[in-house]
């Protein structure tokens, strides 16, 4: 009998009638002889609804204490999907993250995992017992309550698949897969079937919310395979698998199949910095504060001096600003200069490393379309520019339509 872990999302339990429905889709799955272990996010809206409770009270609040809150949305939906399972004559049981051994380091809004027990999962399994996990939760090495980061139920739902050695992780959603874009953005996107893990996993990061870029990381190292599926209308679904495998599956491999866009990006722009060990130190600080930097680009002055730009989370700048200040004051940096009304485009697509002409045709569609690109990042697999905010939708359906043809799709 093969395990299946399956995750639902914030949208799938987001009221009871849904709460109801999942149970019943659980109640399938058990029936074809399947054993089940659930993952649940918070019901939807009620993540936000605490933080901002939270942010009432402090802009910034204590970053335990904002864990031990936001965790608790996950301990209200598992267990009224217990209920509902108990109320149709299954034997079922809610868990917390500490209570199965979800181990996770410190750093509070965006711990990760480091092991995760199966022994507590197996003991309920082998009683019969359909076992429903609080996802985004975790807990450190001195019982703190601590969260995986916006959108960790998926990494909790694969952690506790690799633990299991499950069949797959199902991740149920309020789409029914992955798309060449976002759904609701390009109305002309097309569901993939298959999808490579790094190119999921670099969709992720450059903002394809539908899995967290984690979550993808984790299956990938582990080789855990992942269904996308909606909770709301039977079908297959994409799969995300090793690229290896899909590689030897597909015929012509498609040089972009999805064009991911970033919202909530910020562009620094720094004038005027007096050499390059101001450089190193201004990153080396920034990267000691924890902030995650993205693209950047570094022009070189006839008087010797540099400019750099580069792109942050917008949450980011006023801790940027307060450790720029600070450095302003000791070295030669002229002028810094903020914009936070900026998103980021990208393509990707594992085909691009045997194409050529992507970039000719990337940036032609924005030119047609008038669209200032503002910073640009290539790796093997993507190409992403940042746009000023106002061009998010004109930007995704230009570089969609002309780069993610329909015909063009066979994997
Ligand atoms: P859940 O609450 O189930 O975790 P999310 O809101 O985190 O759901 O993720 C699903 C959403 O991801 C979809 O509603 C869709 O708008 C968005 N999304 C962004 N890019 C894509 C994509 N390429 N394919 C499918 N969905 C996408
Ligand atoms: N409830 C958390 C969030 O809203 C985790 C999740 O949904 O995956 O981000
Ligand atoms: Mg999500």
């Amino acid at each position: 009998m093969a395990v299946i872990v399956q995750k639902y999302g914030g949208t799938s339990v987001g009221s009871l009638a849904r709460i109801e429905a999942v149970a019943d889709n659980i109640v399938e799955t058990r029936r074809k002889g399947h054993q089940v272990v659930v993952v649940l996010s918070a019901m939807a809206g009620e993540t936000n609804r605490l933080l901002s409770l939270a942010t009432s009270i402090d802009k910034q609040p204590a970053t335990r204490e904002l864990d031990m809150l936001l965790a608790s949305a996950e301990q209200v939906s598992i267990s009224l999907l217990t209920i509902a399972l108990i109320k149709r004559g299954f034997s079922a049981i809610s868990l917390l993250a500490h209570q199965i051994g979800i181990h996770t380091d410190n750093s509070f809004g965006r711990a990760r995992i480091k092991s995760v027990s199966s022994k507590r999962l197996l003991q309920a399994l082998e009683q019969e017992q359909v076992v429903v996990v609080a996802g985004f939760q975790g807990q450190d090495d001195d019982q703190n309550v601590t969260t995986l980061g916006r959108g960790g139920s998926d990494t909790s739902a694969i952690a506790v698949a690799v633990a299991l050695s499950a069949a797959e992780c199902q991740i149920f959603t309020d789409v029914d897969g992955i798309y060449s874009a976002d759904p609701r953005i390009e109305p002309l996107a097309h569901k993939i079937e298959n999808i490579a893990f790094n190119e999921m996993l670099v969709m992720a990061s450059l903002g394809a919310k539908v899995l967290q870029n984690r979550a993808v990381e984790y299956a990938m190292r582990h080789n855990m395979p992942i269904r996308v599926l909606s909770s709301f209308e039977p079908g297959q679904g994409t799969k995300v698998m090793n690229e290896d495998v899909l590689v030897a599956e597909t015929k012509n491999l498609n040089p972009v199949t999805n064009i991911a866009h970033q919202k909530l990006e910020a562009l620094v722009e720094i004038e005027g910095v007096e050499d390059h060990h101001t450089i190193a130190s201004m990153f080396t600080l920034l990267g000691e504060a924890g902030i995650e930097i993205d693209m950047i680009t570094c022009t070189l002055l006839n008087c010797c001096k540099y400019n750099v730009k580069f792109s942050v989370s917008r949450d980011n700048i006023s801790q940027i600003d307060d450790i720029l200040q600070k450095m302003t004051q000791k070295n030669g940096i002229r002028a810094i200069q903020y914009n936070d009304k900026v998103v980021k485009l990208s393509a990707v697509g594992i085909g691009m490393k045997s194409h050529s002409g992507i970039a000719g045709q990337f940036f032609t569609a924005l030119t047609e379309e008038n669209i200032k690109i503002l910073l640009i990042s290539t790796s093997e697999i993507n190409i992403s520019v940042l746009v000023d905010e106002s061009f998010l939708t004109q930007g995704v359906l230009c570089l969609h339509r002309a780069l993610c043809k329909t015909s063009d799709i066979s994997h």
